[in-house]
């Protein structure tokens, strides 16, 4: 396989811009809010009501799946919450895991990626291959992310995300319910929400969020992958920032995913 050159290096921190109040900076409901809300709830429990314990939640920890999970336990849905652990996550998002639990008063699953696969992978290609080119990106979030999903999403037939239309061009045409390949479903109840909007939530129902969003990180990732953005620059930015014209996805959004082998189906533990 060819590579393509990829001129996508670890973050400058000391370009950061100066911490801030995220909730200051991008809480501002607009019009249509309530009318958002009120669907997004309509859909959340439409999803419950058709597809049961078979119906989780994959939460990527950023600020629209907090939303989501905030938007379960108030509509008193006892949805599994999930989220993955790549081994590459900033030590606030890791934090907002036990956070998220001690708020909610529940546990979150956390899929880790294989151990064995990640060791493999990284004695082959190095701890920053991502850096090197495009497909050894896309390889590396096939070993950390779409390994760990797949085993997360295995016998459940339906997954809510925090999607939004305005977060990419990829996105603008997604559909709030999406069924893939294999017939699952995926619910997207917040695609028509703006960034004001999910900040407003965040601010009106007091939901934990990671402390990164304060420093200009909009959309977080991996530690290696994800930097802050300056202001005007696109919400996601910051994400594979190297990457100019395929879409900036880890492949979580774009295809459907796979059933894992029965070898490794019950290697993700949940904390
Ligand atoms: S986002 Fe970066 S560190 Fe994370 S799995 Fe993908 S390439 Fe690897």
């Amino acid at each position: 396989m060819s590579s393509s050159p990829l001129p996508f290096r670890a973050p400058d921190t000391a370009a950061h811009p100066a911490a801030g109040d995220a909730i200051a900076r991008h809480a501002r409901a607009s019009a249509q809010f309530a009318q958002r809300d009120a669907s997004a709830r309509a859909l959340v429990r439409a999803a419950h009501a058709e597809f049961g314990d078979a119906l989780v939640q994959a939460s990527s920890l950023g600020v629209e799946d907090m939303v989501l999970t905030d938007m379960l336990a108030a509509e008193g849905l006892p949805v599994a919450v999930a989220t993955l652990d790549t081994g590459m996550l900033h030590p606030q998002t890791l934090a907002l895991v036990a956070r998220a639990q001690a708020h909610y008063g529940r546990a979150i699953e956390v899929w880790r990626a294989d151990a064995a696969a990640v060791a493999a992978f990284a004695a082959r290609e190095g701890e920053t291959p991502m850096y090197r080119s495009v497909e050894l990106r896309h390889a590396c979030c096939a070993v950390r992310k779409l390994e760990p999903l797949a085993r997360m999403l295995h016998g459940r037939r339906a997954w809510i995300a925090g999607l939004r239309r305005e977060q990419s061009a990829q996105r603008g045409g997604l559909a709030a319910r999406e069924t893939d390949a294999a017939g699952r479903v995926k619910f997207s109840p917040l695609l028509d929400w703006t960034l004001g909007d999910v900040w407003h939530y965040i601010a009106l129902h007091g939901v934990p969020y990671n402390p990164l969003h304060d420093q200009h990180f909009p959309s977080i990732g991996c530690a290696p992958c994800t930097r802050a953005v300056a202001v005007g620059e696109d919400q996601r930015a910051g994400r594979w920032w190297g990457e100019h014209d395929g879409p900036k996805e880890c492949g979580l959004h774009v295809a459907p995913v796979a059933a894992p082998p029965r070898s490794i189906e019950t290697t993700g533990d949940q904390a």
